[in-house]
C-alpha cells in the first residue's frame, strides 16, 4: 500500500485550517471591533480587567486526567480538578502539528504552523546546524508578544520558548530554565569514620556541645560555584556516629563556612533516617568576571549510602535562578527560592526509581512557588504564563510500566507515580490560582499525549550501505530526513525512498513500525505547506516505536531507555491532550474534542484581547450563562480519528 490515503488526509486537514485562516485575517483587520464584539466578558463596562493564565501541563493524558477527576483524586482548591468541574471542558484536545514539546507549545502559543513559526521538531536542521527547537527563533508573533504590544504585562513562569535570552522570549517578569553551561558539576564525597581527624577548634553552642558525643570527626569540602569563574567555595564538615557500627548505624554531618556552629549549622544530613534525607546550602558568587555575580546559588545535599561507619554525601550542581528582571531574581534568592538543579537526588516522596522524575517535581513545585513570591511582590500581571514538567517526565519514564484501565485504585508503583504526580501539579496550579477572582479567565492544556514503547527502531539498521548519504534528525517518534552537505536533496530523496520502503515493511512481534510518512515533493501546491523545514522526508512511527539513527550499529530493534514516547502524528488517538477554561459568564460545558490552534483564540476573545498576528485558529463557541440557544461547539479544525 503506497500513502495516497495518507496525503488526502493532509491535505483536507490544511483546507480546514486555510479556512480558519481567513477567519483569523478578518479577526485581525477589523480587531479592534471584532474583540470588542466577540468577548461578552470584555471589559466594556469595566470596573475590573480580567487577568489571564495560561497554563501548560507537559504530556497530560486526557484520559487519565479524566478518571482523576472522577475518582475525587484531585482536591486541591484551585487546581485541575476544581478547573475541570467548574469550566468549560474539551476531553481531547488535538496537538496544532507535531506532537513534540517545542512544536506543539509554540504552535499553540501563536496558534499557527510549523510552516509559519519555523520550529518544527525538538531537534532539527537549520542552514545545515543542527538545532533546539526550544532556543530557535520563533517566526509567528506570541501571546506573549502579542499582549506586550497591548500594554499588558506578561508574568512567565518557565512556559517553553519564554527562555529570556533574546528580546523576542522576554517577558516583563520570567523565571526560566537555567543555562546548563553555566550550572556547576555534581559532585561526591565519602567519608570513612575511622580515617577522618579528630574534631578541633569547633565552636559549638551549648545545646550542640550537650548532644553531639565526644567523639567527633572532621573534614573539609570545596564546592565549585560557577564552572565558567571556577569560584569555589570551602566548608567545613563535623561529623559524629551517634550509635554502633550495624544497620542502624546513624551518620550526622554538619556544614558551616567555619568551625562555628553557635548560630547553627548550614546543612545538616542523618545517615540511617529517613530515605533521602537532604539538606541545602546557599552561597552567593563573588566573582568580579561573573555572568551571575550576586546570584544566589544552590547545593542540595543528599546521603546517598549506608555502609557502616562511612557515609556519601552528594552534592547537586550549584544552580541559581535566571529570572528577571534583576529585582524578582533578587526577591527569590532572599527566601532561599533557587532553581532545583538536574542533579540533584531524592526526595522524602519520590515518585519512583527515576531521578530525572523527581527533579522536575521540584521544578514544578518551585515555578508555583515562585509565583507565590510574584504576589508577595505585588506582580499583579495582565497574563500569566505557568509551565509544569513532571507528568510528561513520569510518562516517559514509565508509561509502558502504567497498568490498563487506569485507576488510581491500582497499587503498583507507576500508576501511584502518575497520580502523585498529577496531585502535585494539582497543588501547583492551586497554588498560581490562589488568588483568582470571578473576573479571570483561565485556559489549561497540554501539549500532547503518551505512548507506552516496546522498542527503539534504529533506521540506520535498515539502510546501512547507504548510511552516510544522508543526515537524519529524531525527535521521539518523529524522524527527518536530510541531504548531506555535499548531496543533492535529489540524492537524499530517493535514498529516503528506499529507507522509506523498507521501514513500511518493518514489524516488530506483528505490529507495523510505520507511522506516517510525509515527502516534501509532495507538498508543493499552494494551501499544503510543508511542516519539516529543510528535511526532504519525514516519518512517523507508530504507537509503541520511537526512532533512533545509530550509524554505528546495525541493529533495527533496540530496548527502549524511555518507556514512554510521543511525536507521532497528531491524529494518532493517544497523542490528544485535554483543555479546560474558565471565563465570567461562561457554562460549565463539555464538548468531545478541539485543536489546539484554538486555544489562543479563545482565551484571547474572553481576555478581550487581540490575536497574535499570524494565528490561524478560532476561538471555540462556548456556551454563556445568559445564552439561550444550546451554543455549538464545533472546532476550527475536526481531528480525523482514522489512524
Ligand atoms: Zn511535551
Amino acid at each position: 500500500m503506497f500513502h495516497s490515503q495518507i496525503f488526502k488526509y493532509e491535505f483536507a486537514k490544511h483546507l480546514r485550517i486555510a479556512a480558519g485562516l481567513v477567519t483569523a485575517i478578518f479577526a485581525l483587520n477589523s480587531f479592534g471591533a471584532a474583540a470588542g464584539a466577540a468577548a461578552p466578558s470584555a471589559s466594556s463596562a469595566g470596573p475590573k480587567k480580567s487577568r489571564g493564565y495560561f497554563i501548560s501541563i507537559d504530556g497530560m493524558r486526557p484520559d487519565y486526567l479524566e478518571t482523576l477527576v472522577r475518582e475525587g483524586k484531585l482536591t486541591a482548591p484551585r487546581g485541575l480538578g476544581w478547573l475541570y468541574r467548574n469550566g468549560f471542558v474539551a476531553k481531547k484536545a488535538w496537538p496544532v502539528s507535531t506532537t513534540l514539546t517545542a512544536v506543539s507549545h509554540v504552535s499553540t502559543i501563536t496558534c499557527s504552523l510549523p510552516s509559519d513559526h519555523g520550529i518544527i521538531a525538538n531537534n532539527f536542521l537549520s542552514a545545515g546546524n543542527l538545532v533546539s527547537g526550544f532556543a530557535e527563533d520563533i517566526k509567528s508573533e506570541t501571546l506573549w508578544q502579542s499582549a506586550r504590544a497591548e500594554g499588558r504585562s506578561v508574568l512567565s513562569l518557565a512556559y517553553v520558548g519564554t527562555d529570556g535570552r533574546t528580546p523576542a522570549r522576554q517577558v516583563d517578569f520570567g523565571v526560566a530554565y537555567p543555562d546548563a553551561k553555566l550550572i556547576a558539576p555534581s559532585q561526591g564525597f565519602k567519608w570513612k569514620m575511622a580515617e577522618l581527624p579528630a574534631a578541633a577548634g569547633w565552636t559549638l553552642s551549648t545545646e550542640l556541645n550537650a548532644r553531639l558525643p565526644a567523639d567527633m570527626r572532621e573534614a573539609t569540602v570545596t564546592f565549585v560555584l560557577n564552572p565558567i569563574t571556577k569560584e569555589e567555595k570551602q566548608l567545613q564538615v563535623l561529623l559524629f556516629q551517634s550509635n554502633a557500627d550495624g544497620p542502624t548505624a546513624n551518620i550526622e554531618v554538619y556544614f558551616n563556612a567555619d568551625k562555628n556552629l553557635a548560630a547553627g549549622a548550614l546543612a545538616t544530613l542523618k545517615k540511617g533516617a529517613e530515605d533521602g534525607e537532604f539538606g541545602g546550602l546557599y552561597f552567593t558568587e563573588t566573582a568580579p568576571d561573573s555572568a551571575t555575580r550576586g546570584f544566589k546559588r544552590h547545593v542540595y545535599l543528599t546521603v546517598s549510602d549506608r555502609q557502616p561507619g562511612a557515609v556519601t554525601v552528594f552534592a547537586s550542581r550549584p544552580t541559581y535562578n535566571l529570572a528577571q528582571p534583576a529585582s524578582f531574581r533578587e526577591a527569590l534568592d532572599a527566601q532561599n527560592l533557587v532553581w532545583p538543579d538536574d542533579g540533584w537526588r531524592g526526595d522524602k516522596t519520590p515518585l519512583g526509581p527515576v531521578r530525572q522524575v523527581n527533579v522536575y517535581n521540584l521544578h514544578g513545585k518551585f515555578l508555583a512557588e515562585a509565583a507565590r513570591v510574584a504576589r508577595k511582590l505585588k506582580i499583579a500581571a495582565d497574563v500569566t504564563l505557568f509551565y509544569q514538567p513532571v507528568i510528561d517526565s513520569v510518562g516517559h519514564s514509565y508509561q509502558a510500566l502504567i497498568p490498563a484501565p487506569f485507576s488510581s485504585a491500582n497499587n503498583d508503583p507507576y500508576t501511584q507515580a502518575i497520580v502523585r504526580a498529577f496531585q502535585n501539579v494539582d497543588a501547583n496550579v492551586s497554588t498560581v490560582l490562589e488568588d483568582v477572582s470571578s473576573t479571570d479567565v483561565i485556559a489549561l492544556m497540554g501539549d500532547h499525549g503518551m505512548d507506552p514503547i516496546k522498542k527503539v527502531v534504529n533506521l540506520a539498521g535498515l539502510i546501512p550501505e547507504q548510511v552516510n548519504k544522508i543526515r537524519v534528525v529524531t525527535s521521539g517518534s518523529l524522524a527527518m530526513v536530510y541531504a548531506q552537505q555535499d548531496s543533492t536533496d535529489a540524492d537524499a530523496d530517493e535514498i529516503a525512498r528506499v529507507l522509506n520502503t523498507k521501514r513500511v515493511d518493518l514489524k516488530f512481534e506483528e505490529q507495523p513500525v510505520n507511522g506516517r510518512v510525509f515527502r516534501r515533493s509532495d507538498f508543493n501546491t499552494p494551501g499544503k505547506p510543508w511542516q519539516f523545514g529543510e528535511a526532504v522526508w519525514a516519518f512517523t512511527a507508530d504507537s509503541g516505536f520511537y526512532y533512533m539513527f545509530n550509524q554505528t550499529s546495525r541493529e533495527i530493534f533496540i530496548n527502549a531507555s524511555a518507556l514512554g514516547m510521543h511525536g507521532n502524528d497528531n491524529s494518532v488517538a493517544t497523542m490528544a491532550t485535554g483543555f479546560l477554561f474558565k471565563a465570567p459568564g461562561i457554562r460549565k460545558s463539555e464538548i468531545d474534542s478541539m485543536n489546539l490552534i484554538d486555544a489562543v483564540p479563545t482565551f484571547t476573545k474572553h481576555m478581550g484581547m487581540r490575536l497574535p498576528a499570524q494565528c490561524r485558529g478560532r476561538a471555540l463557541e462556548i456556551k454563556t450563562i445568559r445564552s439561550k440557544l444550546r451554543s455549538t461547539t464545533r472546532s476550527t479544525i475536526q481531528p480525523t480519528k482514522a489512524r
